[in-house]
């Protein structure tokens, strides 16, 4: 894996202060990234305060300071940044007044353009394309006009995707005719939308990357990903792909993170051509599911390495201390009984992530496994082992 690289300059502007452990961390989202961010701060002997709707949520149950209220409850906003020293998020649809609210109070890293930016896919599509980097061809859709449109450039077939609130395969649908586009458009509810050119791919594969607010940016090696029902199920590292495709991924992201003036962890996800071609398919300004297997794999995880990041202070190293592998567990592992626990427990070097989620819905991820192996294959093949393993009541 990559050593960090050298310091960069930071946009001209000067490096603020590092926020020393002991001062408290702001999350807005109480999802398991906050949590993983939680967990990786307090041990690191930060505060962690979290705001969310919700109540005994996977990153409350970790954090020092639990707050329920609502992202448009604009006072309980500011009085939450009132009582912290950085604010970061592990969840993109926070509205941008919230964000303004509290850049108005204490630093949001990253701020609130980038969160702006990747929000929306049509946004963050533009944003990739005129800044030149690779992207799936799209077109933004918001009329019948935009959508007769579509049909020519990119063409089909096709992904439809809802421009905004869409993740993990929500609100997304392959289009393989005009007849079909104007219908799952229609079925929608005609919301903005983008459609992309359905792209046949070898490979997914992700690059987590970081950059500090003291100016450095650094990545993780390649990780590839499969997906299921347009939900990751299970990531690898190392990808074994050529060390040219490597570096173009990292200097990609390395890129988009200078572009995007981010402070904090980035993941961008790719498609890879049978030409070899790396195409962006989406940005995501924060820890990433992908990412996971840095927890047990390498010498910093992604949430140390965002408590580091937005704190001002140094980066962890991003080396890889053996190849990994990560298997998502979703909500349909738990229907009829609960899995199996004993039996993953009983197989060493596989470790279980449980997300504190009480209720195991279809699709929800609810936690992960992490195998190490001598190889990325054998890694992949323990972590397959164990999920398997945890079904078998
Ligand atoms: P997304 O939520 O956009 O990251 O999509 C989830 C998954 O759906 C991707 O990781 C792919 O496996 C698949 N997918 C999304 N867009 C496309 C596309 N344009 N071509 C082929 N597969 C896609």
């Amino acid at each position: 894996m990559s050593a960090p690289s050298p310091l960069r300059g930071f946009g001209g502007q000067a490096r603020p202060k590092p926020i020393p452990p002991g001062a408290a961390l702001g999350v807005l989202g109480s999802g398991q990234l906050g949590r993983m961010f939680a967990i990786a701060a307090r041990r690191m002997g930060y505060r962690v305060h979290t705001f969310s709707p919700d109540d005994d949520s996977p990153t409350g149950q970790v954090a020092d300071l639990e707050v329920t209220a609502s992202y448009e409850d604009l006072d309980a906003i500011r009085a939450f940044a009132g009582g912290v020293d950085v604010v970061t998020f592990e969840f993109e649809n926070v509205p941008i007044e919230a964000i303004d609210a509290i850049e108005a109070i204490v630093p949001v890293r990253p701020t609130g353009v980038a969160l702006h930016t990747a929000q929306q896919r049509a946004r963050e599509k533009t944003f990739l394309r005129d800044h030149g980097f690779p992207v799936t061809p799209f077109a933004s859709i918001a009329s019948e006009a935009d959508l007769e449109a579509a049909l020519r450039d990119p063409g089909l077939p096709g992904v439809l995707k809802t421009a905004s609130f869409g993740y993990d395969g929500k609100g997304q649908s392959l289009v393989p005719s005009a007849g079909a586009l104007r219908e799952t458009w229609s079925r929608m509810g005609r919301p903005e939308a983008v459609l992309e050119r359905f792209i046949p791919f070898d490979r997914e594969v992700s690059v987590v990357a970081a950059r500090g607010a003291g100016g450095w940016t650094t990545s993780y090696g390649l990780i590839e990903n499969v997906h299921e029902r347009h939900i990751l199920d299970v990531s690898v590292t190392p990808a074994s792909l050529p060390a040219k495709v490597e570096q173009q991924a990292a200097d990609i992201a390395r890129g988009v993170l200078d572009a995007l003036d981010v402070v904090g962890v980035l993941c961008v996800e790719f498609f890879l051509t049978s030409d070899g071609e790396l195409l962006i398919n989406e940005l995501a300004p924060r820890p990433h599911n992908s990412g996971h297997l840095t927890i047990d794999a390498c010498m910093t995880s992604q949430f140390e390495q965002q408590v580091r990041a937005v704190c001002g202070l140094p980066p962890g190293s991003v080396e890889l201390l053996r190849p990994a592998a990560m298997a998502n567990l979703l909500g349909e592992l738990w229907q009829g009984a609960e899995p199996d626990w004993a039996a993953a427990f009983a197989m060493p070097g596989v470790h279980l992530h449980l997300y504190g989620k009480t209720s195991p819905r279809p699709g929800r991820k609810m936690g992960h496994l992490t195998a190490l192996g001598a190889t990325s294959g054998q890694a992949r093949a323990i972590a397959l082992e164990a999920r398997a393993a945890l079904r078998r009541r």
